[in-house]
């Protein structure tokens, strides 16, 4: 004999587990306990721990002792019944209940009813005076456990039930008289013994035995194993199993059967929630066989069980300090509860709830900072689809970028651009989006790409303008010669309507109904309470005044990145932009800059204005300049065009000067080439533009009393002397517009660390650099060495494989990239201890990654606007979790 512990006993005052205890006695199981401790009515019975199971697992055979203490235990109950298993006059029932520690489709379902056999049916009739419910009750029962312990296909009773209401001409179960019960009952045991070739087992024990053997046994059926493993659950916890005395609902009009919720689960309301059936036993309020009336008929009818349901409910409340999801069954009038959880609900309601409860000291601001998982922000902020809506699923891509869209297909930027001043609804859909397209993207409702991961174009800007996307589709083909694209056997012509849900990756035919959040003042509330927690700030990523206004709105304390050459894509700017590097000398290209330099003053008065005492990151000019010019291809294609419809030769040798200088600019690797601070090397007229635009505007915006405070970031340095070089530019231009404006700005100027070699030196780059801001897009790309354009290629499968756990661009490699940044933070610090870091790139709105940046002490994280929420409420969990 082993001491070891494996059942249970609750109710009647002898409870021997608590909601402590989950992991031994499954979710079910322990709060049945902790309810009978409660003294709230639950009837009586044990739980069979996770621990038997688990060993019955290994082992093959029920652990030692375990019939013994099953045995103890059924004593236990038949004593606290007064009734007991099989006995003709008064015989006990039970049901037998699956229950593991974390809720878990895919297990046992519940057999109602065992006890019952061809003699204790007899008995429960006379004993209640109730021969129509005895019969019901066995009934349901040899249908219940042929299903669930058997896998007797359910169809097999359900058209014996459905071919006597046709005989009888009636619609409900309720309306089938005794006599008829007693032949479901005799018909359903000939099911029985035709497909297991036994007959109906009537010793209660072996009932019992192949239940609870069942349920063990369905911890390893396909779906459990399956669902585990989708879910990180696992294989070791097993489930427990409760047997619990029956109360029976189906004992007539004063009783009945139903499942509540203490507040609404879609809205979060207050109001008791839910539905019920008279006359009636458990599965019948899902199984949707009657129309359940809602609990607040139960105040009328029943207006004695309504309040003691109303009381028990609110107890349940205040003791779990959350909104419960409840089952109970009235038994001739008398209440019983059968199960209690914290309730699911939409992030609208979780938002709702947490903040009520605040107002009702349920709990305090900090466990309700803690109740709304970040990202459900984002459902929070954005329209999504009706989940009435029944379409035809598409395909499923990346959720690049949350929020629903309905609109029709166009398949070019400048198509979807023009059907949106006509006032349509469109969705771009391309094999992938360039910066060209960010005018249709513009227009566009949502955005659709085939190809592309989580930080493609597509993915980025989508975010950046709070736009719903779905990217990296492989499942749909366009073909753009038909102006069709085709998914799963279905044609969609250019013009028809679909419906893409960015917040699960999800596209759709036809015209989804969506749902506009409401912002109410509840998200307001959270997030000023988060951040009274945080201590890392929030900012944001903007390069328009648009975004930057947004951005405020959501509460960014400044800009983190504001990138300028977005800037120079405008259609009256990219002549002048083209003109600058077509330039064969440096005085043609100072005469374009000069054209350049009021256009770009414009943008930063009105992105300073916006941020109006907030500090401003802008980053010198990035990207590589081939980027600003047409494509090769296009304009092979252009020549040929003007040649033979006789274009003028001006036009044709203007054509050939541009596709001169787009070969001239070409380069195998444009993302390791000449870009960032190299430009600003080589071009130094370029950054003193740029300086002087910003420096200038901040001037004038001082004589007005807005208070500017630029910073000043120069990107893809890896090496101090680069920064020393430019910052030269710098400070030089800016010295020189001050003291031509005779004004002082405070402006800082410091780099962008996103190269591993900058990581490693940071202490020399520090030296000379006021701020560091870790540009982790870049840095993974070159950590990992995945061009970021390319990685979609092979980056799906390493996480299928689990090579990865997940895409490194949308979630921070901590233990590689964190760690470049670690020794970058270390070695920063350590030759200017003030200086100021922060994380800008698409991890700086993640909540990990958030987190991550809280704890490697970095002073700031900047993210794309409709981010800065979430970013908030992710900064002060991280305190919140530090501090546990
Ligand atoms: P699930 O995990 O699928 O919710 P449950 O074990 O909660 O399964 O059982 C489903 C339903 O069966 C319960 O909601 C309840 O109506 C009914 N039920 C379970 N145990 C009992 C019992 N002891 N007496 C009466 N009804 C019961
Ligand atoms: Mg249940
Ligand atoms: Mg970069």
């Amino acid at each position: 004999m082993t001491d070891k512990k494996f059942v249970y006993f609750f109710g009647d005052n002898q409870t021997e587990g608590s909601n402590k205890m989950k992991h031994l006695l499954g979710g079910k199981g322990a709060n049945l306990a902790e309810m009978a401790n409660l003294g709230v009515p639950v009837p009586p019975g044990f739980t069979i721990s996770t621990e038997a199971c688990v060993l019955y697992m290994k082992n093959n055979d029920y652990p030692e002792g375990m019939w013994d203490e099953i045995d103890k235990n059924i004593d236990k109950l038949e004593e606290s019944t007064g009734k007991k298993f099989g006995d003709p006059e008064n015989p006990l029932l039970s049901s037998v209940r699956s229950g593991a520690p974390i809720s878990m489709p895919g297990m046992m379902d519940t057999v109602l009813n065992l006890g019952l056999n061809d003699k204790t049916v007899r008995g429960l009739a006379k004993r209640t005076d109730n021969e129509w419910f005895a019969y019901d009750s066995y009934r349901r029962f040899i249908m219940m456990f042929s299903d669930v312990v058997l896998g007797i296909d359910t169809d097999e009773f359900e058209n014996i039930i459905q071919q006597k209401k046709d005989e009888l001409g009636v619609t409900e179960d309720t309306e089938l008289g005794t006599n008829t019960m007693k032949d479901l009952v005799e018909e359903f045991k000939s099911v029985y013994k035709e497909k297991t070739s036994s007959d109906f087992p009537q010793k209660i024990k072996q009932q019992l035995k192949m239940a609870i053997n069942a349920v063990f046994n369905s911890w390893n059926n396909e779906r459990a194993k399956k669902y585990r493993q989708l879910n990180d659950i696992s294989d070791e916890l097993g489930t427990a199993v409760n047997v619990q005395a029956m109360v029976f609902g189906n004992m007539g009009e004063t009783s009945g059967t139903g499942v509540a919720f203490t507040r609404n689960p879609a809205t979060g309301e207050k109001e008791f929630y839910g539905e019920y059936l008279t006359n009636a036993q458990g599965e019948d309020v899902v199984a949707g066989i009657r129309t359940p009336k809602s609990v607040q008929t139960l105040k009328d009818n029943m207006p004695d069980v309504y309040r003691q349901l109303d009381d028990i409910t609110q107890k349940l409340e205040q003791h779990y300090k959350d909104m419960q999801d409840i089952e109970f069954t009235i038994e001739k009038g008398k209440l019983y509860m059968l199960q209690t959880r914290n309730a699911k609900r939409t992030a609208a309601a979780a938002l709702k709830v947490a903040v009520d409860m605040v107002h009702e000291n349920l709990i305090n601001k900090n466990e309700a900072v803690m109740r709304l998982k970040p990202s459900q922000i984002d459902q929070v902020l954005h329209p999504m689809i009706d989940p009435n809506s029944e379409l035809e699923l598409l395909s499923s891509g990346l959720a690049a970028s949350p929020g629903a869209a309905v609109g029709k297909v166009v398949f070019s930027a400048e198509h979807a651009e023009e059907m949106a001043q006509n006032n349509e609804e469109v969705i771009l859909v391309r094999t992938e989006t360039s910066p060209e397209d960010i005018g249709g993207m513009h227009a566009a409702k949502g955005v659709l790409t085939v190809r592309g991961g989580m930080t493609s174009h597509a993915a980025v800007v989508a975010r950046g303008m709070g736009k719903p996307c779905v990217c990296g589709c492989d499942g749909i083909n366009i073909d753009m010669n038909e102006g069709v694209f085709t998914a799963k056997g279905y044609t969609i012509n250019e013009g028809e309507c679909i419906s893409i849900d960015g917040s699960e990756g999800k596209i759709y035919m036809g015209e989804a109904e969506l749902k506009m959040p409401n912002v109410s003042g509840e998200l307001e509330t959270m997030l000023q309470w988060a951040d009274d927690i945080r201590s890392l700030n929030v900012r944001t990523n903007a390069d328009t005044p648009e975004d930057a206004k947004l951005a405020r709105d959501f509460g960014a304390e400044g800009i983190g990145l504001c990138r300028t050459e977005h800037m120079f894509f405008g259609e009256e700017r990219i002549p002048v932009v083209r003109e600058m590097i077509m330039a064969d000398n440096k005085e043609d290209r100072e005469k374009a800059l000069q054209k350049l330099q009021p256009m770009q003053k414009d943008d930063f008065l009105d992105i300073f204005r916006a941020m109006d005492g907030y500090p401003i990151t802008v980053r010198l000019l990035d990207p590589p300049l081939h980027e600003f010019l047409p494509n090769y291809e296009d304009l092979i294609e252009k020549i040929k065009k003007l040649e033979s419809e006789g274009g003028k030769q001006e036009e044709i040798n203007r054509v050939n000067d541009l596709l001169k200088n787009v070969d001239a600019l070409k380069e195998t690797n444009p993302m390791l080439g000449h870009r960032g601070c190299r430009l600003g090397i080589t071009y130094p007229e370029i950054y003193e533009m740029q300086t002087k635009a910003i420096i200038e505007a901040a001037c004038e915006l001082a004589s007005e009393g807005t208070d500017v405070i630029p910073e000043i970031m120069i990107p893809l340095v890896s090496n101090e002397k680069e920064l020393d070089f430019v910052k030269k530019t710098v400070t030089d231009t800016a010295e020189s517009v001050m003291n031509e404006k005779g004004t002082n700005i405070d402006y800082l100027c410091g780099t962008m660390i996103e190269l591993p070699r900058a990581a490693l030196t940071a202490d020399k780059i520090a030296k000379g650099a006021e701020f560091f801001s870790f540009g982790t897009n870049d840095l993974t790309q070159t950590a990992f060495g995945y061009s970021r354009d390319d990685a979609g290629k092979f980056l799906p499968l390493y996480i299928d494989k689990g090579i990865l756990e997940s895409d490194p661009f949308a979630v921070l490699d901590q233990e590689g990239v964190g760690e470049l940044m670690k020794i970058g933070i270390d070695k920063g610090r350590s030759s200017r201890p003030d200086i100021k870091m922060g994380i800008c790139g698409e991890h700086g709105g993640d909540p990990e990654s958030i987190s991550f940046s809280y704890e490697a002490g970095l002073n700031y994280v900047s993210c794309s606007p409709y981010r800065v929420p979430i970013a908030r409420l992710a900064s002060a969990q991280a305190v919140l979790k530090e501090e546990k």
